[in-house]
């Protein structure tokens, strides 16, 4: 007799669930819950009472049932900015995901993202209108609670109503897993070029740290000083502003140094190709230097025939401006475009419990941050001998994406 082990999400351990809440939106019995872990992130909690190992869950979970045998069309490749330079300043790179956001409301469809939720936690929320889409705007760095969102999407393009969803690779494989077939033309899939997400009690600790309970406004995407120079700004209800290079954060600092992300993303299996969603966005790190500009330049991969249809029409419209590009130029500046490996810092697992157990967040940065940066140093140092070899590595990595996409001429 099969055991819970086998039927139920319980074979998924801590170090690959993505907290993507796709078994808690497939569950007929209600039996899962989504709670948040000591390391900050959301993981499945099963009530074996209700549970009736009917193996839906292990059905709708992505690391478990992730075909990656979708999509695999080689995809447009694109530099894309929007014409609208208010949207283009206020977003994390050019502003695409607005105007893809602005063509399904004025199709009277509903868009699907992140938004602050109390307590300045995200989630994913459901909006109707162009003046609500500013909510979901720029690129929130930690966890976001998707709650019953998936389950939401599926009645809505169920109802016959588009929806435009987006999120993080694993978050859109399993919304892509949880549309039935009748449902997935109604629907376009974004998914984000993605380095990570750190945790949401790192995040806590360091907000209650800087600001107390007095934040008004805080955006982990400022353009302030211009796109390459993106920086953290938050004010206070009392009228206080700070304003401050990522990488010159404390929260920032961590992150980019890779010491409290989850789990699963050091070694994340929706990364390289072919992708979740049927349009990709990111920021084009490394962009050719005659379409470079402050104001952001969104890398834009079109995957599937739905994907490359939504991109034409929205530069038919003149929401966005677009230059033709190629998916090596786009990789050589995001290596998330080609691997889903980041190396895990030795210090993460003594830095993850000790903030577990509730050590202030500012104390453990003074303490492992200088630990940090003579452990990066040694590894740079040692590296050094083998850039090259790191240079064959890249070119290897990126012939073994090209060669997962097959010829155009399939359908989605
Ligand atoms: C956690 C994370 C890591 C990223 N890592 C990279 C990277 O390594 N390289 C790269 O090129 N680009 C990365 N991006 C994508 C990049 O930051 C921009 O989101 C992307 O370029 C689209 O920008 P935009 O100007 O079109 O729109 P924006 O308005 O900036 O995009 C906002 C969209 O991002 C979604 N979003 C915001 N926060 C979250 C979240 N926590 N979880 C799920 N969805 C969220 C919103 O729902 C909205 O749909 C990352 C984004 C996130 C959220
Ligand atoms: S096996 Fe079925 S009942 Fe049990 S948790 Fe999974 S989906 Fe729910
Ligand atoms: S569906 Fe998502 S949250 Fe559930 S076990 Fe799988 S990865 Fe984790
Ligand atoms: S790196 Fe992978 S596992 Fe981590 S949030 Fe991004 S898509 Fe999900």
């Amino acid at each position: 007799m099969a055991s819970a082990r086998d039927t139920t999400i319980e074979q998924v351990s801590d170090d690959r669930c993505t907290g993507c809440a796709g078994c808690y939106n497939a569950c007929p019995q209600d039996a899962i819950s989504m709670a948040l872990s000591p390391e900050g992130f959301y993981r499945p909690l099963i009530d074996q009472d209700r549970c009736n190992q009917c193996g839906v869950c292990v059905a709708k979970c992505p690391v478990l049932s992730w075909q990656v045998e979708a999509n695999t069309t080689p995809p447009d490749v694109y530099a894309a900015w929007s014409t609208d330079d208010e949207v283009r300043k206020a977003s994390s790179s050019g502003g695409v995901f607005s105007e893809l956001a602005r063509t399904t409301i004025a199709k009277g469809g509903v868009v699907v993202g992140c938004a602050w939720g109390d307590g300045w936690v995200p989630e994913h929320a459901i909006v109707a209108s162009w003046e609500d889409v500013v909510r979901l705007r720029g690129s929130k760095y930690i966890p976001s609670r998707i709650g019953g969102v998936l389950r939401d999407v599926v009645a809505t393009a169920q109802s016959g109503r588009e929806v435009l969803f987006c999120g993080t690779p694993c978050q859109v494989a399993a919304m892509a897993l949880a549309l039935p077939d009748e449902a997935r033309d109604s629907v376009i899939l974004v998914d984000l070029i993605c380095n990570s997400v750190p945790s949401l009690r790192a995040f806590e600790q360091y907000r209650l740290a800087l600001f107390g309970d007095d934040l008004d406004s805080y955006s982990f995407r400022d353009q302030t000083l211009g796109w390459t120079r993106f920086g953290v700004r938050a004010t206070t209800r009392t009228g206080e502003s700070y304003t401050i290079q990522f990488g010159q954060d404390s929260f920032g600092k961590g992150f980019l140094a890779a010491l409290f992300l989850m789990t699963s993303c050091y070694d994340c299996q929706f990364q390289g190709g072919p992708r979740a969603g049927d349009i990709t966005l990111g920021d084009f790190w490394g962009v050719p230097a005659q379409w470079s500009d402050e104001r952001g330049v969104s890398v834009i991969l079109a995957n599937t025939a739905a994907g490359r249809q939504r991109v034409a029409e929205l530069v038919e419209s003149g929401g966005i401006e677009v230059q033709r590009s190629d998916f090596s130029v786009a990789a050589r500046g995001n290596r998330r475009l080609i691997s889903g490996q980041k190396p895990k810092p030795a210090l993460r697992a003594v830095f993850m419990r000790k903030l577990a157990q509730g050590v202030p967040f500012d104390r453990l940065a003074r303490r492992y941050y200088p630990m940090l940066r003579l452990s990066l140093a040694l590894r740079l140092l040692l590296s050094q001998g083998g850039r090259r070899t790191l240079g064959a590595k890249l070119s290897q990595e990126m012939r073994a994406v090209l060669s997962k996409l097959r010829p155009r001429g399939r359908p989605r």
